[in-house]
């Protein structure tokens, strides 16, 4: 099969052969088209991804592009989530997707239903960049000793159960009509003291990575809703200390930790840029500051990634 351009951003794979050889329930489809290539007029959708090669945890955009038959829906999934597609014209239906922060490939599918009953079967593999080797991965970190220090293991169950909920929290926002029609905001506007993705590695192995960002801002300072949204969670959480979980809908959750003060409840619909609490040191912090996180259903993202989504993604036309 041609490789179409190849380039980073962008790339269009259309297989139906390949993904029937796995799934029989598009087998009449298979057949239909095997015996009579020539009759079948109808043009195959296409299906992109932006970025091509995103950075591990990183958001990408689909789009999916159907001229022809009239579609009734597009739906789909990547690494396990669903994705959730607007119709953006007549012809384009877009939706946004999680890239896994530990694989080393995912696969995008998209199910274009049509009135007809066919149902055409799209995909693109995407791969994260390749990461060279660090020439200076540290053999021995310094790193204080209330970090390594082993967790009792009531400690490490309830770890265990904070980080569940929170991945609950994220699959139920799939259940979540998207709630923002506009792009979304820094929760705070300070600097970055910290991005996604830092780590540290052990003989190989990734034993500590953040998996959001943090703001800088001192005890009391301001912390903005990144969307409007309604709250899943307010609590203390050993790690995060004080938290809020916000469900943005579409499979979209922010969370805001180690607050001083929250200011919102469970239940509560909040507005994009609302205060929803203040900057605090709770939990494990080695000072002041605001970490942020996302999740895509129950992936954790880079939710500097929501910041750059186009209007396209954020749909006024959509109906609640
Ligand atoms: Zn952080």
């Amino acid at each position: 099969m041609t490789n179409d351009g190849g380039t980073e951003t962008s790339s269009v794979v259309v297989s139906l052969s390949m993904k029937i050889l796995h799934l029989p329930a598009f087998a009449a489809v298979f057949v239909a088209l095997s015996a009579f290539p020539l009759v079948a007029q109808h043009s195959l959708p296409g299906l992109s991804v932006t970025p091509l090669r995103p950075a591990p945890g990183g958001i990408v955009r689909v789009a999916l592009e159907s001229a022809g038959d009239s579609v009734l829906t597009v739906t789909g999934d990547m690494a396990g989530e669903a994705l959730h597609f607007r119709r953006s014209t007549q012809s384009l239906w877009r939706a946004i997707g999680p890239m896994p922060v530990d694989a080393t490939t995912a696969t995008v599918r998209a199910f274009t239903e049509y009135s007809s009953g066919r149902v055409d079967t799209s995909l693109v593999s995407i791969t994260p960049p390749v990461r060279a080797p660090s020439t200076s991965r540290p053999r021995r970190l310094a790193v204080s000793s209330r970090f390594t220090r082993p967790l009792d293991s009531a400690t490490q169950a309830r770890i265990d159960r904070e980080n569940e909920l929170a991945r609950e929290i994220g699959r139920r926002a799939h259940d979540t009509p998207p709630l923002w029609s506009a792009s979304f905001l820094r929760p705070r506007p300070s600097a970055v003291t910290s991005r996604f993705g830092s780590g540290r590695m052990f003989n190989g192995t990734v034993t500590s990575r953040h998996l959001g960002v943090d703001f800088s801002g001192g005890v009391g300072a301001t912390v903005r809703a990144a969307n409007r949204g309604v709250v899943a969670l307010a609590d203390t959480f050993f790690l995060a200390g004080s938290v809020v979980y916000l469900d943005h809908g579409g499979g979209v959750v922010t969370g805001y930790f180690h607050l001083s003060r929250t200011l919102v409840s469970p239940g509560d619909t909040v507005e994009r840029g609302q205060q929803i609490g203040l900057v605090g040191a709770t939990g494990r912090v080695t000072g002041p500051h605001l970490h942020w996180s996302a999740r895509y259903g129950a992936l954790t993202v880079n939710p500097v990634d929501l910041l750059s989504l186009g209007a396209y993604y954020y749909g006024a036309q959509r109906e609640r």
